[in-house]
C-alpha cells in the first residue's frame, strides 16, 4: 500500500487527499495555514468552478454549495468597441464560485472528519528529504510558493518571464445579477478584461470583480490604489474605471452601496505564467511530482488555474492507486493523463495574452453573430484541450469558423 505525501492544502492537495482517502490509499497534507486562518486571511483569488469540477467535488462528497440559484449559466460577452456588441454563450451544464477561504477551509475539514491527518507546519527546502524518506511519494501543491522552484523551468511552454496583464480583484456589494446568473467578460481593446463574477462570500452572494488590465494604461491605478489608505478614494478609482473601460458593468452598480464586502476583499499584483518539469528524483529512487500550479500556472482570464489543477490532482490520484511502483513510469503515466488538458490550457491563456490576430479578431466576430459556435467555445471552458484542438494554429481557427458556418447553413 502507498503511503503519500502532500505538501499543499490548496485545492491540488486537498483534491487529491480526498480521492485517495476514499481510496484507502495512506495520504498525509502537510500545510502550512490552519482552517481558522483562513477566515480574516486577504483575498487569496476569485476562482469559478467549472461544472466538470463541480462533478469532480460530487464524487468527493464535498459539494456544499448546491443550490442553483448561487450557479451561474452563461457568459455574457461585451465588446466595447464604439458601438459595443453584446452577445451570450451558454454551458450545457452551471458553474459556480465560492471564495476559497471559505472553500479550502470546508474541504480540509472533510479530510479530517473522516480520519485523514493534516500536519501544520511550513515546509523549507531542506525539509524535503526527510519527507522522501518518510513517504513513498511526495506531492508538492504549494501553489505559486518557492518551494516550487525545485521543479526545473520549462521555457518551451513558458513564453513569457513577466505578468501579462496587471489584476486587481476584489469581492464588492452593489452589482446587480442578471437572473440567471451570468459571468460577464467585458473586453476594452488596448486597455484588457474585466470578469464579473456572482461569487459566494461569507456575507452571502457577492460579486467579484476581476480587472485584468494591460500594462501601463490608465486602469493601473485599479492597482495601485490601496483601500486602507482611503477607501472612499479606492471606491471612485474603482468606479471611475468601471465608467470609462467597462460600462455595461457600471451600469449595474449601485454607487450607494457599492463597496469591498470586507477591507480585506482585495488582492493586487500579477502572474508570470510558468510551466515546470514535473518530477525530481531523490538519491534514494523516490519522486517527487508537482501538481497544481507549482506545475501550470497560468493567468487567471481563463479562468483555468484551479479547474486544471483539481483535474491533474484526480488523473494523478488515479495513477497512484493503479501503481504497481510509484518509480519513473509512474510518473510518464501521470503526465500523458494530465498534460494534454493543462498545457492546452496553458497555450489558450498565454494565447490571448497579447492584442489578438486577425483569425482571433474573426472568431469574435463569428461568435457574436452565430450562437452555436459561441456556445462551442463557452463549454470548452471546462474542455481546454478541445478548445485546444480550435485554437492550436491560424488554420485550425478559420476551419472553425467555416465549419460552425457550415453547420450553420445546413441547418
Ligand atoms: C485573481 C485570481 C483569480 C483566479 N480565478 C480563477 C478561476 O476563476 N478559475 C480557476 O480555475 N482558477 C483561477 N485562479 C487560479 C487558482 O487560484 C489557482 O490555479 C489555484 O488556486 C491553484 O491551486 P493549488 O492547489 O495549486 O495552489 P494553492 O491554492 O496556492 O495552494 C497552495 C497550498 O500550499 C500551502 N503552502 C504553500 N507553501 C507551503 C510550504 N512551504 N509549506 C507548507 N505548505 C505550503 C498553502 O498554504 C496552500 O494550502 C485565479 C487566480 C487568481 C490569482
Amino acid at each position: 500500500m502507498h503511503n503519500i505525501g502532500i505538501i499543499g492544502a490548496g485545492v491540488a492537495g486537498l483534491h487529491l487527499a480526498l480521492y485517495l482517502q476514499q481510496r484507502d490509499i495512506e495520504a498525509t497534507i502537510v500545510t502550512d495555514r490552519e482552517p481558522g486562518d483562513y477566515r480574516t486571511a486577504p483575498l487569496l483569488n476569485t476562482v469559478a468552478h467549472h461544472n466538470t469540477t463541480l462533478e469532480r467535488e460530487k464524487a468527493l462528497g464535498v459539494n456544499h454549495w448546491p443550490d442553483m440559484d448561487d450557479h451561474y449559466h452563461y457568459h455574457d460577452h461585451w465588446l466595447n468597441f464604439p458601438e459595443p456588441i453584446n452577445f451570450p454563450g451558454h454551458f450545457k451544464k452551471p458553474s459556480r464560485a465560492v471564495d476559497y477561504r471559505i472553500y479550502l477551509p470546508a474541504l480540509m475539514d472533510d479530510f479530517e472528519s473522516r480520519g485523514g491527518r493534516i500536519e501544520y507546519r511550513r515546509i523549507e527546502e531542506n525539509d524535503i528529504p526527510v519527507l522522501a524518506d518518510r513517504f513513498d511519494l511526495v506531492v508538492v501543491a504549494v501553489g505559486k510558493g518557492p518551494l516550487g522552484a525545485m521543479f526545473e523551468h520549462d521555457p518551451a511552454e513558458s513564453p513569457y518571464q513577466q505578468p501579462q496583464r496587471r489584476l486587481s480583484c476584489g469581492l464588492y456589494t452593489g452589482v446587480a445579477h442578471a437572473n440567471p446568473k451570468n459571468v460577464t467578460l467585458s473586453l476594452t481593446p488596448g486597455a484588457g478584461e474585466l470578469i464579473v463574477i456572482p461569487t459566494i462570500t461569507f456575507g452571502g452572494m457577492g460579486t467579484a470583480l476581476l480587472f485584468e488590465n494591460v500594462p501601463g494604461t490608465e486602469l493601473e491605478a485599479t492597482v495601485t490604489a490601496k483601500y486602507e489608505n482611503d477607501p472612499a478614494a479606492f471606491r471612485q478609482v474603482i468606479l471611475d474605471a468601471l465608467e470609462r473601460f467597462h460600462p455595461s458593468v457600471y451600469d449595474r452598480v449601485d454607487t450607494a452601496s457599492f463597496d469591498l464586502c470586507q477591507p480585506v476583499d482585495i488582492l493586487q499584483g500579477g502572474v508570470v505564467p510558468t510551466v515546470r518539469k514535473s518530477y525530481v528524483e531523490f538519491d534514494n529512487g523516490k519522486y517527487a511530482v508537482a501538481v497544481g500550479d507549482v506545475h501550470v500556472t497560468v493567468d487567471p482570464v481563463n479562468g483555468q488555474g484551479a479547474n486544471i489543477a483539481s483535474y491533474a490532482a484526480f488523473q494523478m490520484g488515479r495513477e497512484i492507486v493503479d501503481a504497481p511502483v510509484l518509480d519513473r513510469r509512474f510518473i510518464e503515466r501521470v503526465d500523458m493523463a494530465r498534460n494534454d488538458r493543462c498545457l492546452a490550457a496553458a497555450r489558450w491563456t498565454n494565447l490571448v495574452m497579447p492584442p489578438p490576430s486577425e483569425e482571433f479578431q474573426m472568431l469574435l466576430g463569428a461568435m457574436s453573430q452565430n450562437k452555436s459556435l459561441c456556445d462551442e467555445f463557452t463549454e470548452n471552458f471546462n474542455w481546454p484541450e478541445r478548445q485546444w484542438d480550435n485554437l492550436g494554429s491560424p488554420a485550425r481557427i478559420r476551419r472553425w469558423i467555416e465549419r460552425s458556418t457550415m453547420d450553420r447553413a445546413a441547418e
